[in-house]
């Protein structure tokens, strides 16, 4: 049985210095961060967690019977946590709501510790959940990660295997809010259990007992799989999981916790590391460094007066052309009892963008471009279903719709260029969809055609090419900071 949390003594704080510091030669650019994050003692507790307000609460007796690598990677894994705001994201995937604490925990994990992995954490590379474990590739989203062991959870075991691996990509979309083209479809094709650790399942993987083996490890890997005690625990609130017992209220003495202030300053200065960091070392973890680029870019394009323009125009033009509809009746249908009359519809107003992420787009480029997304989620106030964000190379790597920017850190396709056939595929795709803003260093064809009801925005990284882009494209250039 857990205890309270208390201050720790002089001793405890010496060992947590130690671990610390560990910490710090490992990944020192966390280095805002863990000196940011309090730490509480909690008798019995078995593991460490965080909480909202950056409070970390170890059993320190625990932690040091298991050894400082063991406490200094799992003090990285909550940083991280924190640094990914995983308790934002949860509250947006409403985790609460839905009763999917321990699965979130789950996709939190998935997503931060292959980038530990990275790093050299060799006990997380050991003993933590990974994407494989989920039946995931790595590089997604703790969204993605959510998505995918929702519609595992929630597929019947009595529904026939090939219906559920068949639909993975539309049960996602329906109900996580996510369309991940090629992704999710993989993810929950993917046998879910395979390389789980210690999976229950010792079913022989004879022709007899295939199909029963797989719908059974796939449902094991959402729900029943022990992936340790520190996950079966969870992290803590600050994690995105259930609060812990021992977890105080945010203003509770005898530490009150950080503000919101005092995490975005910790964040931001910890983003600055990383960011410092990446330009002279070359171990920094991939999805750490698109993080940093995202909270340290700003963005100076007018989205709000660029975007409301263009939509306005498109949907006048639409409305000249008879945007009616007979599918529900006109309210003045009393008027015309014999003949059934259109109603006016409000089109939709969306926007998707398309991110190219070929190689010739450098991290910094593909930084300011997620920072652009975020610019026009924050100014025109779209998310979910308003604002589509694809991913393309020469084809379209990726699709889904923004909730949160930590969704666009990780990046799909890395090859060569093809805006044409991303912005054409786009709109095929979404039928009426207004506006299409394609971020891009320009060095792409454009579509030979002027696509009828849509708008084409072209956003052109700092010394990007401008040549080549039809005139019916409208173009911004971003500012070169
Ligand atoms: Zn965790």
């Amino acid at each position: 049985m857990e205890g309270v949390a208390r201050e720790p003594d002089v001793e405890q704080s010496r060992l947590f210095s130690a671990w610390r510091l560990r910490a710090l030669s490992r990944m020192p650019y966390l280095a805002s961060t863990l000196f940011a994050v309090h730490l509480l003692d909690v008798e019995g507790l078995g593991t460490m967690v965080v909480d909202r307000s950056w409070r970390l609460y170890a059993d320190v007796a625990y932690a040091a019977d298991r050894g400082p690598q063991w406490a200094s990677e799992v003090l990285l894994h909550e940083c991280l946590h924190l640094l990914s705001e995983h308790a934002a994201r949860a509250d947006a995937c409403a985790v609460a709501e839905r009763g999917d604490h321990r699965l979130s925990n789950l996709a939190a994990d998935a997503e931060i510790n292959d980038d530990l992995v990275a790093a050299g954490c060799l006990f997380i590379a050991g003993e933590g959940v990974l994407p494989e474990h989920l039946g995931c590739a790595n590089d997604r989203t703790y969204e993605e990660y959510l998505a995918s062991l929702r519609q595992r959870k929630e597929a019947s075991p009595a529904e026939p295997d090939e219906a559920s691996r068949g639909e993975g990509g539309e049960a996602s979309r329906g109900e996580g809010g996510e369309a991940s083209r090629g992704e999710g479809g993989e993810a929950s094709r993917g046998e879910g259990g395979e390389a789980v650790p210690g999976a229950p399942d010792g079913t022989p993987d004879t022709a007899g007992t295939r199909t029963t083996s797989k719908r059974s490890r796939r449902k094991s890997a959402a729900n029943t799989v022990d992936f340790g005690a520190r996950s079966a625990q969870g992290c803590g609130s600050g994690a995105g999981g259930p609060a812990a017992s021992c977890e105080l209220a945010a203003d509770r003495t005898p530490v009150p916790g950080l503000d919101r202030a005092q995490r975005d300053l910790a964040r931001l200065r910890t983003a600055l590391d990383v960011a410092r960091a990446a330009r002279t070392r070359g171990d920094v973890p991939g999805g750490l460094v698109a993080w940093a680029g995202t909270v340290l870019a700003g963005s100076t394009i007018p989205w709000q007066r660029i975007l409301h323009g263009l939509i306005t125009q498109s949907l006048n033009r639409r409305r000249g052309n008879l945007t009616t509809t007979y599918a529900r009746p006109s309210r003045r249908q009393s008027a015309f009892r014999e003949v059934l009359m259109p109603a006016w519809v409000e089109p939709h107003v969306r926007v998707a963008v398309v991110r190219d992420t070929s190689a010739s787009m450098s991290s910094s480029e593909l930084g300011r471009a997620t920072s652009e997304i975020v610019a026009i989620a924050d100014r025109l106030g779209v998310r979910g279903r308003d604002l589509l964000v694809v991913d393309a190379d020469t084809r379209i790597t990726a699709t889904r719709y923004f909730r949160h920017p930590h969704e666009l850190h990780r990046v799909r396709g890395r090859g060569g260029t093809d805006m044409a056939a991303a912005i054409d595929e786009t709109i095929r795709e979404h039928p009426g969809i207004p506006v299409v803003v394609c971020i891009t260093d320009g060095y792409t064809p454009w579509p030979a055609r002027r696509p009828a009801g849509t708008r084409v925005v072209a956003c052109i990284t700092p010394g990007g090419n401008r040549t080549g882009i039809p005139s019916w494209v409208r173009t911004v250039t971003m500012a070169a900071v």
